[in-house]
């Protein structure tokens, strides 16, 4: 940095666009380039191209709270999210880069009895399934967590559910990281190529329109999450999907002082530390939709009224940043990878506030997807036509916190 940056050599190619390749992927975010490093890494010679409208990773994957998990309730969840768990383990030893993977547990507190016996439905749930839970009380807390505030008048702390495996991921490293792998593998990552329509003859889609000119695909994929009713629209369907902004917070550096991912449970707070030192933290949905990156100060207020009746040494912390991301809101909180009524066309959206964790599953079982055209049973469940056929994956219900 000090020779500013000469003789570095670039993380991937910045291709410009060919006139036609076997599948355009559209999103430049994590699920675009995780999609697109492994169609590439399994199906040699196929041209692929990840189309962005601005520069890669400034969506989503770039403003998230980097928390990974898998301890869903619903039996088609915790299945998909284990699996993309499993595959955050390794990696960094599959993409040789270094994301900071931190295993450094999740915490999910409760309240009250009726939460402690929701906590334990969902801890059993887990561990029946094969993934990992453990039941705390307050008292094997109060001794790890001398900064939270077990004797709220309000809240009092009653016990937690500790989820081992589930920590955090370095967000930005993860763009970079699928990016390099990528591009060395011949696949173009073209910037500032905003789609704006698609070219459907018969049923099928046969090209896409962008701001750099028409380029035809044999598939087109769909992974812009909180676009994905723009995008959607412009083919002549109508999803499911509502768009939100969430925000999240930044605070001035600290000496560490939290290890892991701790979730209150009696209201919309969640927080972790950086490595940087600055304490992570989020809430809930601005709660209207909205297409703007930022948010309002009405739940910058109810986040930090939060995280007072939780931790009230924050209080004297000052808050760095605070930002805004395009949330792809399903109206039963579970995702849809699925192939869509136009011919050619295929969906990865649907994430509501949790899709950074499942980066590299669906990355994985997307590409397969549009290979093969049939799902993996990892993703079965989460077709486009249960919202016709009511067979929703309800998790927004059973759903904690945090992300
Ligand atoms: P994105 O990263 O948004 O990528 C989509 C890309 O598509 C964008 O780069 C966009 O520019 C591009 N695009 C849009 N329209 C077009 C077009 N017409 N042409 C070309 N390109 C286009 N998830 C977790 O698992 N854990 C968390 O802790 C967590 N915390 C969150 C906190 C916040 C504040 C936010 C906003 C989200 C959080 N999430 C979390 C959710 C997670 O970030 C997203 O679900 C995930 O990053 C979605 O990835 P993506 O690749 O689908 O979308």
């Amino acid at each position: 940095a000090l020779r500013g940056n000469r003789g570095w050599t670039p993380h991937w190619r910045k291709a410009d666009p060919a006139a036609h390749y076997d599948v355009v992927i559209i999103g430049g975010g994590g699920h675009g380039l995780s999609t697109a490093w492994h169609l590439a890494s399994q199906n040699r010679g196929l041209r692929i191209a990840v189309l962005e409208k601005g520069p890669i990773g400034l969506g989503n994957t770039g403003r998230n709270t980097t928390v990974i998990r898998a301890n869903y309730l619903l039996p088609s969840n915790q299945r998909f999210y284990e699996y993309s768990l499993r595959k955050w383990e390794s990696f960094e030893q599959d993409l040789n880069y270094n994301a900071m993977v931190s295993q450094r547990g999740v915490l999910n507190l409760w309240h009250s009895d009726g939460q402690r016996d929701a906590h334990i439905r969902r801890g059993n749930t887990i561990r029946l399934s094969g993934g990992d839970a453990e039941l705390l009380d307050a008292a094997a807390l109060r001794d790890r967590y001398k900064f939270l505030d077990f004797d709220n008048a309000r809240f009092p702390i009653k016990g937690g559910l500790w989820h081992g495996r589930g920590g955090t991921v370095r967000h930005d490293a993860v763009v970079w990281a699928y990016a390099r792998a990528a591009s060395e593998l011949g696949v173009d990552i073209v910037e500032n190529c905003e789609v704006t329509g698609f070219e459907i003859e018969a049923g099928r889609c046969r090209a896409v329109q962008t701001t750099r000119g028409r380029i035809a695909a044999d598939k087109t994929a769909i992974c812009v999450a909180g676009s994905s009713g723009r995008l959607a629209a412009m083919a002549g369907l109508r999803l499911p999907i509502e768009s939100h902004v969430l925000q999240a917070f930044v605070s001035e550096g600290l000496k560490p002082f939290i290890d892991d991912v701790i979730g209150f449970g009696a209201g919309h707070f969640y927080i972790s530390q950086s490595d940087k030192g600055g304490l992570v933290f989020g809430g809930d949905l601005d709660g209207y939709n909205s297409y703007a990156q930022r948010g309002n100060l009405p739940m910058v207020r109810h986040v930090c009224a939060g995280a007072m009746a939780l931790m009230p040494a924050i209080g004297r912390a000052r808050l760095l940043r605070s930002w805004g991301g395009i949330m792809d809101m399903t109206m039963d909180g579970s995702p849809i990878i699925d192939r869509l009524p136009v011919e050619g066309m295929f969906l990865n959206g649907g994430w509501c506030y949790g899709g950074f964790k499942s980066i590299p599953g669906a990355g994985d079982c997307f590409a397969r997807l549009i290979v093969s055209g049939e799902p993996r049973p990892e993703i079965a469940a989460f077709r486009l036509d249960r919202f016709h056929r009511g067979h929703l994956i309800d998790e927004a219900g059973a759903g904690p916190w945090p992300n």
